[in-house]
């Protein structure tokens, strides 16, 4: 285990958390907490970030896609939902197969 980046998410609110769960807000609306960092550590609102969505064809089980943040710095990505086993996520880019 120690071996998994650690990524943080900002709740909404404002304060970091460990988890990217959807959050329930008072009005009911459900949304994903933003990651913070990349899995090399940069901020992302400093480093930059591309926001993109990728599909995803998974071994078993079901799995819609994924919301991908890509570090413009070094292109580290956070991946929301997390990454199952057996996920594999399409790229977006169409230079990955
Ligand atoms: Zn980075
Ligand atoms: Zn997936």
């Amino acid at each position: 285990m120690s071996a998994n980046r650690r990524v943080w998410y900002q709740h909404p609110d404002g304060h970091a958390i460990a988890s990217d769960d959807l959050i329930v807000l008072p009005d009911g609306r459900a949304v994903r907490p933003t990651p913070i960092r990349c899995p090399a550590g940069h901020i992302y609102q400093s480093a930059g970030v591309t926001v993109g969505w990728t599909a995803c064809r998974p071994d078993e089980g079901s799995c819609n896609g994924h919301l991908v943040h890509t570090c413009r710095q070094c292109g580290g990505r956070v991946f929301q939902p997390l990454l199952k086993p057996g996920c594999s996520p399409i790229a977006f880019d169409g230079r990955e197969s």
